[in-house]
């Protein structure tokens, strides 16, 4: 997709974002715009960034390191947004600015032993499979909100957040549900005072339902497809 087309695909969700942010009584400045990467090339990367969005959430790590050196997220944080092997959190500790996909207590101990290792303080958010999908990853609901309480045991790391992926809806509107338990679950965690926990992301919402997602309180949604176009897989 060429960079004009992806600018105004940005600017259109921009709108889009400041609507729903306003019918639903908040600031559109409140919540940021991550574009989802995967499979598209560092120059598609780059006409977004230019294009005004808040930053990157990739999902592989191949992809990560073949795009970074050639600058396609210069100027904007970078995340990761994808299933994470334990074996693969060396290239990403210390390098992205935020890891959203934390969804297991094997990841989460290999990135803080990892981070104290390397001296630096890696932000996370916890993944939660809010929907309790069987084929989904993530923590429930109460294993986040009692790992939250727990942080101060991984100094390595700071938690920031809670990200999740709901189900494709079937019919619009199916997801705010998930949407209004990921925003309680937030507020909850966030009332209480836990060490290392800064309660600022709540990430939620794609493509297909953005608009749902900011309507019940999410703060970052991560957008591939409105953003660049259909994926080719190859
Ligand atoms: C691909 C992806 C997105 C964006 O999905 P679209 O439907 O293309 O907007 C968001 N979050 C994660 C974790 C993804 O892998």
């Amino acid at each position: 997709m060429d960079a004009k087309t992806i600018a105004e695909n940005v600017a259109h969700i921009r709108e889009t974002m400041a609507q729903a942010a306003r019918s639903a009584g908040r600031a559109p400045e409140d919540i940021q715009l991550c574009a989802a990467t995967k499979m598209n090339d560092a120059d598609a990367v780059r006409a977004a960034i230019a294009a005004g969005v808040d930053c990157c959430g990739e999902n592989r790590v191949q992809e990560l390191q073949q795009k970074l050196p050639q600058g396609a997220y210069a100027g904007k944080p970078l995340h990761f947004i994808g299933r994470l092997q334990t074996n693969k959190v060396k290239y990403l500790v210390g390098t992205v600015d935020l890891i959203e996909s934390v969804d297991r207590m094997e990841l989460l101990e290999a990135i803080d032993k990892l981070a104290q290792k390397r001296g630096v303080v890696q932000r996370i958010l916890l993944e939660v499979n809010i929907a309790g999908q069987e084929s989904k990853a993530g923590f429930t609901a109460e294993e986040a909100a009692r790992l939250a309480a727990k942080m101060g045991d991984y100094p390595g790391v700071k938690l920031c957040g809670l990200m999740a992926i709901p189900p494709v809806s079937e019919h619009p509107g199916d997801n705010r549900i998930f949407f209004r338990q990921m925003r309680q679950l937030f507020v909850d965690i966030k009332g209480k005072t836990y060490d290392n926990v800064a309660m600022e992301c709540l990430s939620m919402g794609m493509s297909d339902d953005y608009p749902d997602a900011i309507a019940e309180g999410s703060t970052m949604i991560r957008v591939g497809t409105a953003i660049f176009g259909a994926r080719h897989y190859i």
